[in-house]
């Protein structure tokens, strides 16, 4: 569960240094070497898993209870008055690091915007057929 060329393998076998806020045996939480915001960390899964397709669903949500646990943690240190929760897939999406991460980014009244989007349009039909297609 190891890829050779992983750059967050190294840091979880500890042979690039890292920040570490919490560890277990399935996960690292570290501060992001480039923080959109103070306090930025991501929550890494130990096994290497390249994306939220590849990550095994009890691992998802092992991931979002810690989630929970340092986002009410963080806020509560660093009196943030905003957090965001993401996560990338794909290069189209964002992802730089092919090894599953999520980013925990607290968010601050003067702060820089971030993370805004334009709202797109589409029509009542094509929302419709949407709606339908994608019903699990
Ligand atoms: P992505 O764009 O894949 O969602 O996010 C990758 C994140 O990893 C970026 O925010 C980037 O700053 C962070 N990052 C890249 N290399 C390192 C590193 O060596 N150490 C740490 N702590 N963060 C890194
Ligand atoms: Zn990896």
């Amino acid at each position: 569960m190891r890829d050779e060329n992983c750059i967050f393998c190294k840091i979880v076998a500890g042979e690039i240094p890292s920040r570490t806020l919490f560890e277990d045996e399935d996960f690292k939480v570290m501060l992001d070497v480039g923080p959109a915001a103070k306090g930025h960390a991501l929550i890494v899964p130990k096994a290497h898993y390249t994306d939220i397709y590849e990550l095994p669903s009890e691992l998802a949500g092992e991931a979002m209870k810690l989630a929970k646990r340092m986002a009410t943690h963080m806020t509560t240190v660093l009196g943030c008055d905003g957090f965001n929760i993401l996560q990338n897939n794909g290069v189209e999406a964002g992802q730089t690091v092919f090894h599953y991460h999520m980013h925990l980014i607290p968010r601050y009244k003067d702060g820089n915007e971030m993370i805004l989007w334009k709202a797109n349009q589409f029509s009542d039909a094509e929302m419709d057929e949407l709606a339908e297609k994608l019903k699990v």
